[in-house]
């Protein structure tokens, strides 16, 4: 007859870690701590085997069962020295499911049973606290009735509610051990009257309940549901634990605290926890009564800070080390157990009863950015863990912390609204509507928040001063998240509650007004909208961080550039690791600080015929070689990709009336051929219309000039010394002509500036592969391309025909219903929009071997998607910059998880 109940208690365990299938998850970490010698309230756990054999055996129990479970509560008696169902000095215990995988609050727990009218007179004198016993009594009653009985838990809630209304009081703590008592006989009572028979007295007999509706609870609606969505197979079956009680809250001898084994939130090696006389576990996590400091050091501080003399520290606040002395020792000692064993650090629960310290849990401790990164490099430096440990130890969003102010996470604050968290860090400012506003308000030294229903260039210089930005319209890569993620800047994108009236200068939030002027605070790692000031901390960037980049870049084997447009961006980017630019958008730089670049622009724009269209491109071309040359004096040696212009021309056009006549004013016509441009290049579908290589071959004269600007740029700074080998890149290209075409004519260009400037400079024509016919005939574009750069926004775009600035009204509810698992702009769609980059870099290292490939998407900067790129091969990753220090973490990680270097 096989084994079907394991026993742990005493430093013994009968399973062990190992055990999983058998014992569940919790079984097998309750017999591993044993084993360790840590003092757990012993208990058994009865196999997952008997619960599938209890449904193939019609819900019977397997012969033999009953007879092992009492030879093992003998066991428990003895390790606890109280007895199941004794009147003097009861037992009690807890009974709960536990399957090999955690299925948090989907089944059921039964606490505190082996009371009846008799084993509560033993706990009254065991712990000499009468209240306590009853309200357990009441609670046990409550729960079984509930659980085993099937008896609708709201009954009980209003019995309770009656009795204090006749009591006259609101909180269930200021009923008495009489009030309690009685309610325990009001419970019996509508249980004897509404479902026809006695709550159970016997101990055994309420154990073979509690153990049969956990059993039953493994095939309740929930937990099915549950395995459903997680894929975790319904013969698995859950294990039953049946474990001692043991009571914080039995008197002045007895406390209950929580610990992690270091600074969760600074990762300082100190040990930090807090605990509380005469309580239960709850009564730490509600934070009704102030928990005590454990150690003595931590206790002082803690008093110095709160104004607390030492008489009244020691009186009312003593630490654990000065008030139970051996417990605190024993608690040390567990400290180096456990991290010793378990090689991270741990977050504990404990209770002391009677003197007698218990551990209720240890589990990796939830940790801040911070902590993660200094709690990894420290471990591997105090030989508990190795390099490779610790960079996959740390998750590389959490870096993400270190690198923007955040909000105090001690500040109590007013969310008013959610968005997307389209870029982190916090802002506070004064909100304002436009770019203008938001200029004019940063001049006169205002914080500002530039709020908009949706952001376009022209807001650039707008988002530039603006402290953070909010949207109402626009997913995660609309172009308020793209730019403000460039910028490092804080914004909330996409806030559907926000009605902006743009007008009037006022914007809405679930009936909050905000005025211009009015202070809000964002947190771009969240999307909350937050009223008025709210305190930000600025981010340190300890030693440790440094230490683990370092062996991040030893590791990896996928390079990592960044997406930057200006020098200030890339001079940030390089200071955070950057080993190139691999997309520079040049038509940010057409929105420069000087009116006369937005000018030229539109005069191109508006020019009749080629030869006007010449004359104002000759203006343009100055301020972009100047442009150049500053993005390559920034970036050195390091390889930079420019891509030509991109966008629809309308965007370079304003599209209300008040701009159109200041444009008309400037340019000297009249405001009607203003607005008769603006309708003729208006457009259904902007984003599938006339832009990017479209432009370059109607008007090739925008890309040559383009062309002729890098390379003079590159020429100039070449003479001066400086290696220079420009990448040219040609956006959303569908046909091998396009492609064809503009780079017969860039080399022409190139090859004349060389000539003319008399230097030769090495550099690359490549293109942007992001339509999916790009990447079915990558092998034919290949024979016209130096590289590919897999531009993954209007990929993902055309994959799955979902507009980029107008997804965030479906995109949210479709990942809220799983129809996706998650926004497909944020994480590449591996399996779709993976595919075409799959092929694309196939076939186009099928006609190129040495093809260099990369990604220059938003995806770009995401670690789930970094690792798909390591995987299919890619070359590099760009990203923003303040992704860099992330993406170099995550690539270095992916080469752990799939090594490419042999
Ligand atoms: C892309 O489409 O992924 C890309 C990088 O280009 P943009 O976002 O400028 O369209
Ligand atoms: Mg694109």
């Amino acid at each position: 007859m096989s084994k079907n109940v394991y026993f742990f208690g005493n430093g013994r365990a009968d399973g062990t870690a190992e055990m999983r299938n058998l014992l569940g998850g919790k079984g097998a970490n309750l017999a591993e701590m044993t084993n360790l010698g840590i003092p757990v309230p012993a208990g058994f756990t009865i196999t997952t085997e008997v619960c599938t054999a209890y449904y193939q055996n019609n819900r019977q129990w397997p012969a033999g069962l009953e007879e092992e479970i009492r030879e093992n509560m003998k066991k428990v008696e003895a390790a606890m020295g109280k007895g199941f169902g004794d009147v003097n000095n009861p037992l009690l215990v807890s009974v709960r499911s536990g399957a090999r995988v955690s299925m948090p609050g989907m089944m059921d727990t039964i606490l505190n049973l082996g009371l009846n009218d008799e084993t509560v007179q033993g706990l009254i004198k065991s712990s000499g606290n009468e209240r306590f016993a009853w309200d357990s009594y009441r609670r046990f009653i409550q729960m079984y009735s509930n659980v085993v009985l099937g008896a609708d838990h709201s009954k009980f809630e209003a019995i309770i509610e009656e009795k204090k209304k006749e009591r006259g009081v609101t909180l269930d703590n200021e009923l008495t051990a009489e009030d309690l008592k009685d309610l325990v006989a009001q419970y019996k009572a509508w249980i004897k009257a509404n479902l026809n028979r006695e709550f159970p007295t016997d101990p055994w007999e309420q154990l073979r309940g509690a153990i049969n509706a956990v059993f039953l609870s493994w095939m309740n609606p929930r937990a099915i549901t549950y395995r459903k969505l997680h894929k975790i197979p319904e013969e698995w079956g859950t294990a039953v634990n049946v474990q001692a009680m043991v009571f914080g809250n039995m008197g002045d001898n007895s406390a209950t605290g929580v610990a992690f084994t270091r600074n969760p939130s600074t990762g300082e090696n100190v040990f930090y926890g807090e605990f509380l006389i005469n309580a239960q576990g709850e009564d730490v996590v509600a934070g009704i009564r102030t928990p005590q400091e454990i150690s003595l050091a931590a206790s002082q501080q803690w008093a110095k800070e709160n104004g607390i003399s030492e008489e009244e520290r020691k009186a009312k606040y003593p630490s654990l080390e000065e008030y139970m002395p051996e417990c605190y020792q024993q608690l040390l000692e567990l400290r180096k157990k456990l991290e010793g064993h378990y090689k991270d650090m741990q977050d504990i629960e404990f209770t002391i009863e009677n003197r007698k310290l218990y551990m209720l849990q240890t589990r990796n401790g939830k940790r801040t950015g911070q902590a993660a990164i200094k709690i990894a490099v420290d471990m591997v430096e105090e030989g508990l863990i190795d390099k490779k440990t610790a960079l996959l130890r740390v998750e590389p969003e959490q870096l993400d912390q270190l690198l923007h102010p955040m909000i105090d996470p001690k500040a109590k604050v007013t969310i008013v609204g959610k968005g997307l968290p389209a870029s982190p860090g916090a802002a506070v400012g004064q909100v304002v509507f436009s770019a203008e506003d938001a200029e004019r308000w940063h001049e006169q030294g205002h914080k500002v928040i530039l709020v908009r229903t949706e952001t376009s260039p022209e807001d650039i210089s707008g988002m530039h001063v603006a402290q953070g930005i909010l949207t109402a319209r626009g997913g995660m890569t609309s172009h308020a998240a793209v730019v403000a993620r460039g910028m490092g800047k804080c914004c909330v994108a996409g806030c559907g509650e926000a009605v902006v009236d743009e007008a009037n200068k006022k914007v809405t939030i679930n009936g909050h007004v905000f005025k211009e002027g009015d202070w809000m605070t964002l947190n771009g790692s969240t999307g909350d909208v937050i009223l008025g000031q709210a305190p930000l901390v600025e981010p340190e960037i300890a030693g440790s961080f440094q230490t683990l980049m370092t062996w991040a870049d030893e590791v990896r084997t996928l390079q990592v550039r960044t997406n930057a447009d200006t020098p200030h961006d890339a001079k940030v980017a390089r200071d955070f690791g950057a080993q190139g630019i691999g997309l520079c958008r040049t038509e940010h730089m057409f929105f420069g600080p000087e009116p006369e670049r937005i000018k030229a622009v539109r005069e191109m724009i508006l020019a009749e015929d080629g030869e006007a269209r010449k004359k104002a491109l000759s203006k343009i071309l100055p301020y972009q070689k100047a442009d150049f040359i500053a993005i390559f004096e920034t970036m050195k040696d390091l390889p930079v990709t420019i891509r030509l212009l991109d966008p629809p021309l309308h965007e370079f056009l304003p599209h209300d009336r008040k701009g159109q006549e200041e444009m008309a004013k400037e340019m000297g016509i009249p405001v009607e051929k203003v607005i008769e441009k603006v309708n003729a290049l208006s457009e259904f579908n902007p984003m599938l219309g006339f832009r990017g290589c479209r432009l370059g071959i109607i008007y090739p004269e925008i890309f040559a000039t383009q062309v002729q600007a890098i390379f003079e740029a590159a020429c100039a700074l070449a003479k001066k010394g400086q290696k220079v080998v420009p990448e040219v890149m040609i956006p959303l290209v569908g046909t091998t002509g396009e492609l064809q075409k503009i780079r017969e004519y860039s080399v022409k260009v190139a090859e004349e500036v060389m000539a003319r400037e008399g230097v030769k400079l090495e550099y690359l024509i490549g293109t942007m592969i992001e339509l999916p016919r790009a990447a079915l005939i990558a092998d034919q574009i290949a024979e016209y391309a130096d590289f590919f750069s897999f531009g993954t926004n209007d990929m993902t775009q055309m994959t799955f025909g979902y507009s980029r600035d107008d997804a965030g009204r479906f995109l949210p509810t479709y990942v809220e219903q799983k129809i996706l698992k998650d926004d497909v702009f944020q994480k590449l769609d591996q399996e779709g929009v993976g595919q075409l980059l799959e092929i694309g870099l196939t076939k186009g290292r099928a006609t190129r071997p040495n093809l260099k490939v990369g990604i220059c998407g938003e995806h770009g900067g995401d670690p789930s998607s970094i690792e798909f790129c390591h995987k299919i091969g890619m070359d590099y990753v760009s990203c923003s910059p303040y992704r860099v220090p992330i993406a170099r973490l995550a690539a270095a990680q992916a080469e752990l998880k799939n090594p490419r270097r042999k």
